[in-house]
């Protein structure tokens, strides 16, 4: 479980970017964050994963405090918005290398890569170089190289942006598929309405680095909280 007490966070003598968040989020659950561009989605998800550090509140992570925790150490895989692959590694590679800072011998970790790789239908370019793939192939070796690691929090910033509506169809349901099999806990990031309907378990709504609503669609769609969360997810009000 993954639990936000009151975060602030400001960048470097900029304005605050987050203005006092509540999250909790329960073990296998599916959450959506959504909300206008610069609001501050990308920003607490990169605070969960121990890539920024805020000024106060509390992090608690498996119910250990978090805030001081390195990144490996919080047992999190995050799927970028630009999923930085390695250009100069292959596919295999690239899958097994969150394997690699951690040890697992060579060939579990081979094995290991293989097996994920068959699971997103990447098995024919394991040798390929990343440029050598499509932006949707590209994507999947982002989401193996999360899945490889042995763990069940997934963060994903805007997994699908990049690819063609029909892709962004199959690997959603490609990722339904994988939240529902490994009881994975998910925070997805998404600017697009009928994925976070279709996906979240409860929605966080959010705007100027607030959260203004945070409840299942069902609820939100019913009884939005203001005019903003009506508006933004084209719900009447
Ligand atoms: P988008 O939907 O466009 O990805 P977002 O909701 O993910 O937006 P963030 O990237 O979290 O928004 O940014 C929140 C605010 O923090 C924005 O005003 C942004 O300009 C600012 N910000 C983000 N990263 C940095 C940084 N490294 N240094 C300074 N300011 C930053
Ligand atoms: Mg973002």
């Amino acid at each position: 479980s993954i639990t936000l007490r009151d975060i602030r966070k400001s960048y470097a003598n900029g304005p605050r970017v987050l203005h006092g968040v509540d999250l909790d989020i329960g073990d296998g659950e599916f959450v959506v964050i959504v909300g206008p561009s610069g609001c501050g989605k990308s920003t607490l998800l990169r605070l969960i994963a121990g890539l920024e550090r805020c000024e106060e509140g509390e992090i608690v992570i498996d119910g250990r405090r978090a805030n001081e925790l390195p990144p490996q150490d919080r047992n999190i895989a995050m799927i970028f918005q630009n999923y930085a692959l390695y250009p100069h590694m292959s596919v295999l590679e690239n899958i097994a290398f969150g394997l690699e800072l951690r040890k697992v011998p060579r060939k579990t970790r081979e094995a290991r890569a293989r097996e994920v790789a068959e699971t997103l239908q990447l098995t024919p370019y394991l040798d390929r170089k990343p440029g050598a793939l499509s932006g949707g192939q590209r994507q999947r070796v982002a989401m193996g190289r999360a899945m490889a690691r042995d763990t069940s929090t997934f963060l994903m910033d805007e997994p699908l942006s990049n690819l063609d509506n029909a892709l962004r169809n199959a690997m959603r349901t490609e990722i339904k598929t994988i939240h529902q099999r490994l009881g994975a806990t998910i925070v997805f990031v998404t600017h697009d309405q009928t994925e976070a309907l279709s996906l979240a378990d409860r929605i966080a709504v959010m705007k100027d680095g607030y959260l203004q609503q945070f409840d299942t669609p069902a609820a939100i769609y019913d009884r939005p909280a203001n005019r903003f969360v009506a508006s933004f997810l084209g719900t009447p009000k």
